[in-house]
């Protein structure tokens, strides 16, 4: 295990000076604070005997029934006991991979790919392959070609991982007709897929596209989270799972943690049965489609010839890609003296990629604070281009 460069970054990024376009935090400030309060105080009055008790390892099943009414919106059609609750959808990474792989089992995923995956695959000593990905996500001949050369030299890989939608970090979406020809080839090749989609919902243009579980609910384990359409602090996600795979995770909780925070998952249960959510995340998407226009503007404006980024259509991250010749790593110290903090690509990946890309997220800081960091971001840019 090696720490994650994020994590190490956060320190810098969070002194005030800085405008941080490296966290991936949600803007909980834009959450219904006052009712939330009332909710603690009504499950601590009300069902303070079951809330501040042991839960299950699965979790409550309220809340699992609520979770698949969530499904639905992307419809996803899902039984309440096929989904197991988890500690943030990072635990079900953790359980997932626990579960399949030993070491060095192949794993695929996309390139780049989430950092906190990549780090929990290699804590369980996983072979991680990247497969090669573009504007509109993993490419499907890209994933066969892995495939094919596995099984040439006697090998398989135990899962592909993917986050299909506004991708972390990529910003791209896999598009319906790449999403078919995945599972055509997952299937061929009998291979299990690991849908991450805790962005889902945040959707703020183009047409949504469903889920690779709702088309093939046999071949896929879902991921999903309340982190982003809700809070990251009640640490709720959840994986919905063919059942065989199902009672496994729920073993490997249960050895993990024992029961889940029933106070926390009837916070959110007695929320989602209350508030109108629904409306709540229109609301965090107009907000956040609001960020990602001042970013892309920004950058369309500022960022110099030889750069390129993605066009998110939800989600919190652009990736971009520096002129030829710079290296995003070594250019932060730079950056942050500048007042200005990204993550480098490099942490993206299990191999040495990424040095010419950064994730810049848009999710945290206002409008302002994002121009004012591109521009600073774009000087340290064209000072590097003019050493
Ligand atoms: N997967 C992806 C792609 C993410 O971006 C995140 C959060 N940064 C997670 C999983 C973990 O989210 P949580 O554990 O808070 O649900």
């Amino acid at each position: 295990m090696v720490a994650s460069e994020v994590r190490a970054l956060f320190a810098v990024a969070s002194r005030p000076e800085v405008v941080s376009l490296a966290g991936g935090m949600p803007n909980v400030s834009a959450l219904p604070m006052g009712e939330l309060g009332e909710i603690v105080q009504r499950v601590v009055t009300e069902e303070g005997s079951t809330a501040l008790q042991y839960g299950s390892a699965q979790g409550d099943p309220v809340l699992r029934e609520r979770i698949c009414e969530v499904m639905a919106e992307e419809g996803i059609s899902a039984a309440a006991d096929d989904v197991i609750v988890t500690v943030g959808s990072q635990q079900a990474l953790d359980l997932v991979t626990r579960v399949f792989v030993d070491p060095g089992d192949v794993v695929l995923c996309e390139a780049p790919t989430y950092v906190t995956a990549v780090n929990t695959f290699a804590a369980f000593q996983a072979d991680i392959r990247h497969v090669a990905m573009d504007d509109d996500g993993v490419l499907p001949e890209a994933l066969e070609e892995h495939l094919t050369r596995l099984a040439a030299e006697g090998r398989r890989a135990k899962f592909f991982y993917t986050i299909p939608n506004f991708h972390n970090p990529a910003g791209v979406t896999l598009t319906a007709e790449r999403r078919r020809r995945v599972l055509e080839v997952c299937r061929r090749h009998g291979l299990l897929v690991l849908e991450d989609n805790p962005y889902g919902l945040l959707r703020y243009g183009g047409e949504p596209v469903a889920p690779l579980r709702a088309e093939a609910p046999d071949q896929v384990i879902y991921l999903g989270s309340f982190s982003k359409t809700l809070s990251p602090g009640f640490r709720i996600g959840w994986a919905l799972a063919p059942s065989a795979v199902r009672a496994k995770l729920v073993l490997a909780a249960e050895s993990a943690m024992l029961s889940h925070s029933a106070f926390n998952q009837m916070v959110v249960r007695r929320y989602l049965a209350t508030h109108p959510w629904r409306e709540r995340i229109k609301d965090f998407n107009e907000m956040y489609r609001e960020r990602r226009d001042a970013m892309l503007g920004a950058l369309e404006a500022m960022m110099p010839a030889g750069s390129s980024w993605t066009r998110p259509e939800g989600g919190f991250f652009v990736w971009a890609t520096l002129p030829e010749g710079l290296d995003a790593k070594a250019m932060l110290p730079r950056a942050v003296n500048a007042r200005v903090a990204y993550v480098p690509g490099t942490g993206f990946y299990a191999s040495d990629e990424g040095r010419r890309n950064m994730r810049l997220s848009f999710c945290y800081p206002t409008p302002e604070q994002i121009r004012e960091g591109v521009r600073r971001l774009v000087g340290v840019i064209e000072g590097e281009t003019a050493l």
